[in-house]
C-alpha cells in the first residue's frame, strides 16, 4: 500500500469543553495519512484513479468546521470514519488533530491527538433452521445492508447440512458472507446480537435450534480468547457447514491459528455431506 500524506492543514473550528471555545473557535492543524494504493493512478497519470488531496483537504475543513464537539478524541473519531465512508479508494487513515490554542492555563505549545482507522476483512458464518430459513437469512443480509460501516462483498450459496450437537432438531440452511467493515470485533458482535434478535432469536438451547444465528469466523488476522469473544471461531474447523461455503468464497485465506489457507484445511471434508440449495 502507498501514502498520501496531508501535512497540518488549518482549520478555524469550535471544538472544546470550555463555552468560550465553542462560542469564539480556535485553530487546529489537521493531519492525514491517507493509506491506498496509488500504482493505477502512478502508471496511467490519471487523477480518476486515485485520491484527490484537495477534495480531501476540503472536506476536512467543511466537516471539521460544522461539527463541534468536546473533545478532539471525538473530533478525530468522526472525521477519520467520515473520510473512509467518503473516499472508498482510502483503507486506512492515520489523522491527528493539534490544538495549539488549548486553554490549560499553563505555557503548552500544542496538545494533539493521533488515531489509525481502517476497514477490516471479516467473514460471517450465518445459519437458520426454525420457519422461513432462507427468509431470516435474506433478512440478515439486508439489515448488515443498512449500516454504513459495513461493506458486503461476497456470499457464498445457502448449503442444507444436518444438525450439529446432540440435540434433536430440523436441517439447517447455512452459509458465509464477506465484508469490509469499521466496527471493532465487539461493536461488530453487538450489531449480530441485534440482527439476530430481530429475528426472533432466543438464546435458550446451546446448539439448539435457531431463527438465525451469526457468527464472527475471521477477522483480519487477529487472534484474541476474550469471555464472549473468541476469534477466530472456536469451533471452525470442525464444522463442514461453516468450512465449505468459506472455501467457495476465501479458498486463499489464512487462517491465522493454523497457519493454513482454508482450501487446505477444507481437504478433509466429504464434499457430498453438504448439498447446495439453489433458491
Ligand atoms: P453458538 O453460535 O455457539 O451456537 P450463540 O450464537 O448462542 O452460540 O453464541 C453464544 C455466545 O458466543 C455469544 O453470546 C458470544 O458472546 C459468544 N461468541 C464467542 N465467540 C464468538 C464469535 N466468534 N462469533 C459469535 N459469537 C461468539
Ligand atoms: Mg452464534
Amino acid at each position: 500500500m502507498d501514502i498520501i500524506t496531508i501535512n497540518d492543514l488549518s482549520v478555524y473550528a469550535f471544538h472544546g469543553i470550555l463555552p468560550e471555545e465553542n462560542k469564539l473557535g480556535q485553530n487546529f492543524f489537521i493531519a492525514a495519512q491517507l493509506v491506498l494504493s496509488t500504482r493505477e493512478a502512478g502508471i496511467k497519470d490519471d487523477l480518476s484513479a486515485t485520491v484527490n488531496y484537495a477534495d480531501v483537504c476540503h472536506f476536512i475543513n467543511d466537516y471539521t468546521k460544522s461539527h463541534t464537539v468536546k473533545l478532539i478524541e471525538t473530533a478525530a473519531e468522526q472525521l477519520a470514519e467520515q473520510i473512509l465512508l467518503k473516499f472508498p479508494l482510502i483503507k486506512k487513515i492515520i489523522l491527528s488533530i493539534r490544538k495549539p490554542g488549548a486553554p490549560i492555563g499553563l505555557p503548552l505549545k500544542e496538545v494533539a491527538v493521533t488515531i489509525s482507522r481502517s476497514w477490516h476483512e471479516v467473514f460471517i458464518a450465518f445459519g437458520s433452521n426454525i420457519g422461513d430459513r432462507a427468509a431470516y437469512i435474506d433478512h440478515a443480509v439486508k439489515a448488515l445492508k443498512l449500516f454504513p460501516q459495513i461493506r458486503l462483498e461476497t456470499i457464498s450459496d445457502l448449503y442444507e447440512s444436518t444438525p450439529y450437537g446432540n440435540v434433536q432438531q430440523a436441517d439447517f440452511l447455512n452459509g458465509v458472507l464477506g465484508l469490509q467493515t469499521l466496527l471493532s470485533p465487539y461493536e461488530l458482535l453487538d450489531t449480530l446480537h441485534k440482527i439476530e434478535q430481530a429475528a426472533g432469536r432466543k438464546r435458550t438451547l446451546h446448539w439448539g435450534p435457531r431463527t438465525l444465528d451469526l457468527d464472527i469466523l475471521l477477522y483480519d488476522n487477529i487472534i484474541m480468547d476474550d469471555e464472549n469473544l473468541t476469534i477466530p471461531h472456536k469451533d471452525m474447523l470442525n464444522r463442514d457447514f461453516v468450512m465449505i461455503p468459506l472455501n467457495q468464497i476465501a479458498p486463499y485465506k489464512i487462517h491465522p491459528v493454523s497457519n493454513k489457507a482454508i482450501c487446505e484445511l477444507c481437504n478433509t471434508f466429504p464434499q457430498d455431506d453438504l448439498h447446495i440449495i439453489k433458491e
